[in-house]
């Protein structure tokens, strides 16, 4: 009696299953790509867009974040007298935009200092707490304004919105408006790209030249995080946060010192 395997006609099923498993697949990833792709595109548009979005619109979107309603306060004028005026003063001679520029506080130990749509820019506690000199404190605000007049606080925003829109769309999400608070949210970690970095320095340094006797305190800031970090190491530092979200390095501190001379 001749021997005929039971099982042929179920091995070559397996064998169609396969590849119709690996055809699935295939098509899975080109889906994903497709959608990293259009993100990525949308989100440079958007970005580009941003840039040309009338400063009214900025200050609406603005409204919509919950970060206005918490523990920012008006910053203790006893520890740091000067500090309003200043920034006024900084307002007043160096910015363009008609936004609703003021400097306001946190009550946050971390040392950390970032801008808000809308023309806030938010000092914490621990930077407050850290930061002595008149200049340092000065470099970090023009910084933070630069951000601001160069609009790249609405550049982030408006990209990374598009993506949580996107992904809103794809039922990824709560809800759109969930997305933009979200994302106004994220500000406060918000990484800009290391050329927006200096071009933020480079603002806050030109407001520093042209208005102030001296310059050698202006990294007292940056050397400060550059210090704990070596202390404590990156991932314990209390600073980690700002570290994450800022390309700091020696060479940046270094940059800021030598651009501070050239402009003299
Ligand atoms: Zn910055």
């Amino acid at each position: 009696m001749k021997f005929v395997p039971k099982d042929m006609g179920e091995a070559a099923d397996v064998s169609a299953s396969s590849q119709g498993w690996t055809s699935h697949l295939k098509l899975i990833l080109a889906f994903l790509a497709a959608v990293v792709l259009v993100v990525a595109i949308l989100g440079r548009l958007m970005g580009a867009a941003a840039y040309y979005m009338p400063d009214s619109w900025e200050t609406k979107l603005a409204g919509l974040t919950k970060f206005s309603e918490s523990s920012l306060t008006e910053c203790d004028t006893e520890q740091h007298p000067y500090l309003t005026e200043l920034f006024k003063d900084m307002v007043k001679k160096v910015a363009t935009r008609k936004l609703d520029y003021r400097v306001e506080c946190l009550q946050w130990e971390m040392l950390n200092a970032f801008a808000l749509p809308g023309g806030k820019v938010i000092l914490t506690k621990g930077f407050l707490d850290s930061v002595k000199t008149k200049e340092g404190i000065a470099m970090v605000l023009g910084h933070e304004l630069g951000h601001h007049e160069r609009r790249h606080i609405m550049q982030g925003l408006v990209s990374g919105l598009s993506t949580g829109v996107l992904l809103e769309i794809l039922g990824a999400g709560d809800s759109v408006a969930g997305a933009i608070s979200q994302q106004i949210i994220g500000l406060s970690v918000l990484k800009h790209s290391r050329e927006n970095e200096y071009e933020a320095d480079d603002f806050g340094l030109q407001y520093i030249v042209g208005n102030f006797d001296k310059t050698e305190s202006v990294t007292e800031f940056f050397e400060l995080v550059l210090q704990e970090q070596k202390e404590k190491g990156e991932t314990a530092s209390r600073f980690s946060e700002f570290l994450s979200t800022h390309p700091l390095t020696e060479d940046r501190i270094q940059r800021i010192k030598s651009n501070a001379k050239l402009l003299r």
